[in-house]
Order: structure tokens, then sequence, then C-alpha cells
């Protein structure tokens, strides 16, 4: 077999005409049905792989047969009827020298009847199972006894309604006849992995040899599944260093660090000094933002890690070379938020600020809009309202983005692009910090977010004790109570964290509501406050504004508040119902606390009887405070999804490699990337092309 037949002889020509390749004005109803599976082209036909498979290879003795398996027998039909009771049906037993079992059909055709008759040999598939009357197949299939038998196991393939195997197999192995087999790997790579050649692997996997292992190839580990699976992790790992290459050609603003005295006058402003981690990601970013090309930075830091005033440094960077500067939160208190703790630090400094938020009055807004305009505004700090159409930037040269991972690609891309900006005919393009405080494991790093420079805090702030976490049922609420009493007195302040209504939004208000009111009736003497989602801007903004200046005790709030939000003196998180959070959301409503130094709480309210997941989680809350830990532990009880952002998940990215059990997989595609890109362009150009047709834009994160 060919295992490097040079791209040069892919038969391009004979993709043509082929199903689906033609307009969809004439398409068939067979074709619509291949495309609602995604099958246009040929090479989209070879890589539809099976699911599992049929054997046919051989026949068995009925004595052979295993309840619950499908199974093959030939045998002669000793009697056969019409039964009416308990229901009309097609009857019938056989037998072979090793025993005698019944068939039954429920819905059959006089044909059928016809094949049944006293004395024939049949070939008989179906599954055996255990019926009224004994060991019975319902529905087997029928043929005349004695014909050939195939040679390779039948493939059972992923379909849709109304597409039958049997249409699909066809449409399959003419793709297979048609379509370009070639390899796109060279013999290097092949010897260098012990891998298979590509076409050797698509025929085994869908027709595979009677002898080959059952279970190595339902188990995906048979080297041609190994061949595929690398195929798939390559082409995505290419299509990343491809896109990588890409943005390096790319225009950016050069923003040296030239505002270096406006830096200085920042650090020296600070109550605090950097940590270590902090000062070192701020090097980091520095450098990037020096650079001709744009960033593709993502800062993650655990919560509470510090990551506001790194993004003030980078801001404070672009300022001092002209540039306008966005950041984009992802609620409207945390934006709120930022606002005021950037103005604080930055104001005195002479910088200008703006805010946008999509509850803005007309004239705060056109005023707003306005300042961002002109350039008059340096930075300016808002929600999503920032991307919308009416939003013009002025010499845009950073765009941040906060707890990124709760906005779409579409949203990161989009104010990117709003700040391009053209000079001297070439686009510039804005450099892009994105904030995380969800640690990405190392697997998911290396996949999807291969395109990303990443930056670690990995250090909290001096000072910082654990949470204390406490698991307590509903059912000692009075404690709990007691505990907020406690906390109060001694000068601090608590939030009371509502619980989740998925259901219904409307009923999740109404919870917040009377939560606060069952609260106020139980602790008279405390100033407790509400906040929630539908509360006006100004509303909100009244109420963050008295907790975060001590004159509320007690925060009541729905989970408007799990991301971002920063009050050092909140010492006491109480989260009701907290089985019904995520793992990655009770660590962030978790992180609202512990930001001061003082010793604080966290409980975690729950109502029995839990099920085995949200004990699970419950428990991973309770034995650690280390957000990689986490993050881990949900990516295993959650697939990859969470972390990709809203709107993507691993599941559409990756159709046959498992990023649970293919890490060294991972690692040898990311390895042969470069030798592949370097030494071997024209298979790279062909193996992005075989595998990565319509699926790119998933990929530009
Ligand atoms: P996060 O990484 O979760 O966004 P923040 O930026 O909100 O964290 O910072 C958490 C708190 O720690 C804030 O009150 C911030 O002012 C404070 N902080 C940040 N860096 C330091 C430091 N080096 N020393 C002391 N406090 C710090
Ligand atoms: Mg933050």
């Amino acid at each position: 077999m060919a295992g490097t037949s040079a791209t040069g002889r892919r038969k391009r020509g004979s993709d043509k005409g082929f199903a689906g390749t033609t307009e969809p004005a004439g398409t068939s109803l067979l074709e619509r049905k291949f495309r609602r599976l995604g099958l246009l082209h040929p090479s989209d036909f070879i890589v539809h792989l099976p699911l599992r498979y049929e054997d046919e290879t051989r026949i068995q003795t009925i004595a052979e047969l295993i309840p619950g398996m499908p199974g093959q027998i030939e045998a002669e039909v000793m009697h056969s009827e019409v039964q009416f009771r308990p229901r009309r049906q097609l009857h019938a037993v056989v037998r072979d020298d090793s025993g005698q079992i019944a068939l039954r059909w429920l819905h059959f055709y006089p044909s059928q009847q016809k094949q049944l008759a006293t004395g024939q040999r049949l070939r008989v598939r179906g599954e055996l199972r255990h019926g009224f009357g004994g060991y019975e197949m319902v529905h087997p299939k029928l043929s005349a006894a004695g014909g050939v038998l195939p040679q390779a196991l039948t493939p059972v393939y992923p379909t849709t309604d109304g597409l039958s195997q049997a249409s699909l197999r066809k449409a399959i192995d003419q793709a297979l006849m048609q379509a370009d087999l070639s390899d796109t790997l060279p013999d290097a790579l092949l010897q260098r992995y012990g891998l298979i050649p590509f076409a050797d692997a698509i025929r085994v996997l869908h027709h595979p040899p009677a002898r080959v292992s059952y279970s190595e190839l339902l188990e995906r580990e048979h080297p041609a599944w190994l061949r595929i699976k690398f195929d798939e992790l390559l082409a995505q790992q290419l299509s990343l260093a491809e896109a990588r290459a890409a943005r390096r050609k790319q225009r950016a603003p050069v923003l040296s660090a030239r505002g270096g005295n406006l830096m200085q006058a920042l650090h020296d402003s600070l109550p605090f000094a950097l940590t270590a981690a902090q000062e070192r990601v701020v090097g980091e970013i520095s450098a990037d933002l020096a650079r001709p090309f744009p960033m593709h930075r993502l800062l993650q830091g655990d919560v509470g890690s510090g990551k506001t005033i790194v993004a003030a440094f980078a801001a404070v960077q672009a300022i001092a070379c002209g540039s306008q500067v966005a950041i984009m939160a992802p609620t409207e208190i945390l934006a709120e938020q930022h606002y005021q703790k950037l103005g604080a630090w930055l104001q005195p400094l002479g910088i200008e600020l703006a805010w946008l938020a999509g509850s803005l009055g007309a004239k705060a807004r056109k005023s707003a809009l306005q300042a961002t305009e002109t350039g008059q505004a340096q930075l300016i700090v808002g929600t999503q309202a920032l991307i919308q159409e009416k939003v013009d930037f002025h010499n845009l040269g950073l765009v941040i983005l906060d707890e990124q991972h709760r906005f779409g690609v579409g949203q990161r891309l989009e104010l990117s692009r709003k700040g391009e900006s053209a000079v001297a005919g070439r686009s510039l393009i804005p450099h892009q910090l994105n904030m995380s405080a969800t640690p990405i494991p190392r697997t998911l790093a290396m996949t999807f977010f291969a395109d990303l420079d990443v930056s670690v805090i990995d250090e909290l702030p001096p000072g910082r004790k654990p949470v204390l976490t406490k698991l307590i049922s509903d059912a000692r609420r009075e404690q709990v109570l007691g505990s907020v009493m406690a906390e109060v007195r001694k000068g601090r302040q608590a939030y009371w964290v509502c619980p989740l209504v998925e259901e219904s939004e409307a009923l999740q208000l109404q919870t917040a509501i009377d939560t606060h009111a069952m609260l106020v009736q139980a602790l008279p003497d405390m100033r407790i406050g509400l906040v929630h989602g539908k509360l006006a801007t100004a509303a909100k903004q009244e109420v963050m504004q008295a907790f975060r200046s001590g004159n509320i005790d007690l925060l009541v709030a729905t989970t408007v508040i799990e991301v971002g939000v920063d009050v050092p003196n909140a010492s006491l998180m109480i989260i009701e119902h907290a089985e019904r959070f995520g793992l990655a959301q009770l660590h962030q409503l978790r992180g609202r606390v512990g930001r001061g130094s003082a010793e604080s709480i966290c409980v975690l309210m729950y109502q029995a009887p839990l099920s085995g997941i949200a004990r699970q989680r419950l428990r991973a809350m309770y034995e650690t405070g280390d957000g990689f830990e986490i993050a881990q532990r949900d990516l295993d009880q959650r697939g990859p999804g969470e972390f990709l952002g809203v709107r993507q998940s691993g599941q559409e990215l990756l159709r046959f490699a498992s990023l649970e059990t293919d890490a060294r997989i991972v690692e040898q595609a990311q390895e042969a990337v470069p030798i592949l890109r370097d030494q071997y362009p024209e298979h790279a150009r062909a193996h992005l092309d075989r595998w990565m047709r319509n699926r790119e834009d998933y990929l530009r994160t």
C-alpha cells in the first residue's frame, strides 16, 4: 500500500458530481438526508465511520447462540402459522441439529409467510431472547440457506431518520471507490509514530476482516482507529498552527513600554505590592504589546488572584502609547465594578474613562458614545453593549475580555473586529487579552487553546486564608442564620445566594424576593439588601455600592454576583440548594469570599436526598479549594463544553479522539505539527483539505 503518494496525485476531479456537491435545488431526498449527517463530499463519506458491526461472517448452531446477542443460524422450518392471540403475528419454529427456537413477526408480508413453508432451510439473523414460550427471535432477517458468507464484519453507521443502513452502506462503498485515499502523511511520520496507512485504516474500519479483534474495534484501540484519531488531532493542531501563523502576519499597533512613567506612577499609587506572579505576567503582556502583530493571550488566575490590576497595567501601557482600550465584562455588575475600580486607579493618573451598558439612559449613552468615538475616553468599560453597531472606537489598540469563557466565540471576535482600522492601506488589528478564572486542564489547553499564549498567575496575594467550606442540610437553617449573625457582629458582611431555578426566570426572581422577605423577618436587626438581574441599573448600582461601602450587612443575591464581584470585607457565603449548581459555578461563588485577610466561610446548604452527581460535586467543593483540581473534576464529570465557551462544545470538534483517553496521541500530534509544516508543507495542506473543510471557523477562538 502506497503510504506516501504525493499530494499532487490526489484525484480531485473525481470528487465532482458526487451526491451533495451539486446545487441544493437539485438535491434529492436521499441527498438531503446525507446532508443532515454532514455528508456532502466523498471525503465526508469515507470518514463517516461505523458505530459498531454485525458479524455475518459465520454460522452458529442454535445451541451456540447467546441471549441478548445477535447471532446467525441456518435451520429448517418445522412449522409456521399466523396467530391471532394476543395479537396478529407470524409465528414459526425452526431447528437445527443442536436445538430449536421460535421466530416472531408482528409486522410481516405474505412473502415471508411463503418463505417459511415447512421443510424450508433458511439462514436466520437476529437477537436471541427469552420469550413466553422459551427462546425466540423477534423480527429476524431471513435469507436462503447456503449462500456465500461475507468475508468482513458488516458496519452499522450513525444515521438519521428514514435513512437505512443499506443506503448508507451503498453510498459509503461508492465513496470508497471514488474518493482519494492516498496518504497525507509522509512515510517518515508513519514510521515515527507506528501508524498504518490511511487507506488501510479506512478500509479496515468500514469492512473489518472477520479475524480483527472486535473489542479493539469497539474500544477504538485498533491500529486503524489510532491512525484516524491521530489524523483528526493532527488536523486540529495544524489548523491552529495555521491560525497562529496567519495572526503573525497581521499587523497591530506597536505599543511599546515607553509608557514606563505612567506604569511606574500606577505602581507607586497602589496600596499593595504586586505578587511575583503578577509582576511576571505584567511583563509577558508588556512584551506582547510591543510586538507588531496582535497579541492573543489568555491570562489565567484562580478567583481572587488579582487579574484586574494586571489588566490595568496593560491598559496603561497602551494608553501611554496613544491607543484606546476597551474592557468587556459579562455582567453589568462586574462591568460597573471594573469601571469604579479602574477609575480609582487610573483617573488620578489623568486617564479618562467611559462606561457603556445596555441599560444606560439615552443621554448618558449619547455622551459615552461620543467620548468613545472622539477618543476623549481612553478606557471604555462595558458589557456586551460594547459590540453593538452604534459603538465606534477611536484608535482602539487593546481589547480586554474579563471572564472570557462567558462569551461566545463570535462575541470574542466581534470586539477585535470593531477595533480594526486601516493604516496606509493595511488593517491594524487590536491586541487581545482574555482573562479567566477557569483553569483549563492540560489536554484541553494543548488542543483547543493551542493558538493562545497563556500567562498564569499561580500565586494569591499574601495573607489570604483558605475558605472554610461547610456542608449543611437545609433542615439546619437556624444554625446558618446563627452564623450570619455571628459574622455580622464581628463587623463583617455576608452573601446569601438564592437557589438556581432552571425552569423559569420568573420563578427564580420570585425565590429571591421570598428569600429576602424571609431573612428580613428572621434577622430584624440586620441591614439586608437584595440584588438580581431584573433590577434596574441604577437600583443595582445603589445596592452594590451600599454593600461595598459597608451599609448593607447581608446581600441576598441571585447568581448575578457569580463572577468577578470583589468586596474584601465579605467573609461569609451562603449558597442555598448548592446541589443545583455546577462545580465551576460553585467555585466562582465561593471565590467571592476569602478576598481579604479575614478567615472566611462558605456554607453549602443542600436538600437531601442528593443524587450521585450532586454528592460528588459537593464533596469536591469540600475537599479542595484549588481551582485547577476543581476544573479537572468538572471536565471528568461534564466534558469540555464548559471550558470552550457557551456556544462551543468539544463534541462538535472532535468526532473520534477523546481528550480523556487519547492524551498521548494529542502529544504526538502536537509534536508532528512543526515537522509537517517545515518539511512537508504539501502534505500539511492535503491533510487540512481532507479533514478541515467547513470546520475551520470553529477553531478561530
Ligand atoms: P480576580 O483575579 O478574581 O479578578 P481581583 O482582580 O478582583 O481578582 O482581585 C482580588 C482582590 O485582591 C482585589 O480586592 C484586589 O484589589 C486585591 N489584590 C490584587 N492584587 C493584590 C496584591 N498583590 N496584594 C494584595 N491585594 C491584591
Ligand atoms: Mg475578576
